[in-house]
């Protein structure tokens, strides 16, 4: 597998670098040089392929052997164990839920993927840098927990995470080590990217990141695209795939799947305010903006990093891309009303970033009254328990892999927002 810089497309890489490397020396993106489509008999299979069987099958059509088939599907064994099951809510909408990995959310699948790809190729000792708004951080926590010489370190911004989130975070110990930046999400990964861009302390410490910008946290989540599909009850359907989004890797991962040739008509860019794709849809200008908070505080990000990814595939054409990507935001009371909504027609419980994927959903269905929707369901409502409850009026079930961490006491180190001082303390406590 080949992979080039969305700065130069003649800055190219193998698997191995790009996975350790995770930003190109010149600040751009990865992207794979060929996104193979997958032959006829994989969907003539499909139907009764499991899950990881489908996993292993479009790893192996992306990676060209990067990686040998029986490490991979050793791999993909070990990091695809939970289900992505499709619940039908109505002939149009159904919902994929991506929650039931350790961290209740669909960063699990990108987060345990990436760690058994390191730990497959990992020659020396590694720090994992990470800038989280929320659940990447619990994620990469769980999937690079106790992983032999593998450090974790994990910037999230004071007090805009949930308690319960900053639990995962900070409640592991061992290798992982949790820094409570005192600024926004933004600030976090500006810290990460500088750190990534300055040679001298790579030179000290041996790099590597695990936010959505490393290809091989997008690889794996094209994976359940196709899960979805195969458990779809109608495929004549045109099909659109809502994505509520913020650094707009699960988005991204959904193109890559189209391009590998599953039948997606269009892809729902579904945010909060911070709606600088959808407003890009509509008018053409690329406006980024400082974050703003909200209820669904995993997608306040207001520079997307895997926008330049999508601009890539699409070239400079806005028009197609436009065709094929539609762009909807919300607000926070839009939101709480959509989860009371849906808990009171479908019965059924969303949390505050899957209830913005519905309402995109129903507002593309507005616009396309005869296509389906699946909306990804990014989290378990119970991760952002005291919202749900408060919205819902009653109390919820928490799975016991999360109430257990309530009782767990919090270990971070608070960090200001200043370069050098970041620098300064990963040059004392990481040491090989
Ligand atoms: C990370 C996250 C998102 C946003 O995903 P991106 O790939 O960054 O767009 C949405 N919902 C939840 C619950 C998340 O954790």
């Amino acid at each position: 597998m080949q992979l080039y810089s969305t700065n130069n497309p003649n800055l190219r890489v193998n698997f191995e670098q790009a996975l350790f490397e995770g930003l190109p020396t010149d600040n751009g993106l990865f992207m794979p040089l060929l996104i193979p489509a997958l032959p006829n008999s994989f969907f003539r299979d499909l139907p009764n392929l499991s899950f990881p069987e489908t996993a292993f099958r479009v790893a192996q059509n992306l990676l060209q052997g990067a990686i040998p088939n029986d490490d991979l599907h050793r791999i993909i064994n070990e990091a695809i164990n939970f289900p992505a099951p499709l619940v039908t809510l109505s002939d149009r909408e159904h919902v994929l839920e991506l929650f039931h990995g350790p961290s209740l959310a669909f960063k699990d699948f990108g987060a345990r993927f990436m760690a058994g790809c390191m730990a497959h190729f990992r020659k020396r000792d590694l720090c994992i840098l990470v800038a989280t708004s929320g659940d990447t951080g619990g994620a990469v926590a769980a999937g690079f927990f106790n992983t032999p010489g593998i450090r974790v370190v994990i910037l999230y911004p004071s007090g805009k995470v949930s308690v319960l989130q900053e639990k995962q975070l900070t409640t592991l110990g061992h290798n992982i080590q949790a820094l409570e930046v005192q600024g926004s999400f933004d600030d976090c990964q500006t810290l990460v990217k500088q750190a990534f861009l300055d040679q001298e302390l790579r030179s000290a410490i041996e790099l590597s990141s695990a936010n959505s910008i490393n290809i091989a946290r997008l690889i794996p989540q094209s994976f359940y695209y196709f899960e979805a599909y195969r458990q779809l009850p109608n495929k004549q359907t045109h099909l659109a795939f809502s994505i509520p989004s913020g650094n707009f890797g699960n988005l991204t991962a959904g193109l890559l799947a189209k391009r590998m040739g599953l039948p997606i008509k269009n892809l729902i860019a579904a945010t909060n305010t911070n709606d600088v794709v959808p407003a890009y849809l509509h008018s053409g200008n690329y406006k980024t903006q400082p974050s703003k908070t909200t209820l669904s505080n995993a997608m306040d990000v207001g520079n997307p990093s895997n926008f330049a990814r999508m601009k890539d595939l699409y070239g400079s054409t806005w028009n197609i891309m436009r065709d094929e990507i539609k762009g909807y935001a919300f607000n926070d009371a839009q939101t709480e009303d959509a989860m009371q909504q849906v808990e009171k027609q479908f019965n059924y419980v969303m949390d505050p970033h899957t209830a913005i994927g519905h309402l995109a959903l129903q507002s593309y269905l507005q616009d396309y009254p005869n296509h389906q929707g699946v909306v990804l369901s990014t989290a378990h409502p119970a991760k952002f328990l005291p919202d749900v409850e408060r919205i819902l009026g009653h109390s919820i079930e928490v799975p016991n892999r999360l109430a257990e961490l309530k009782h767990l006491p919090k270990q971070s180190v608070v960090m200001e927002v200043n370069y050098s001082t970041f620098k300064t303390w990963l040059l004392n406590n990481i040491k090989h």
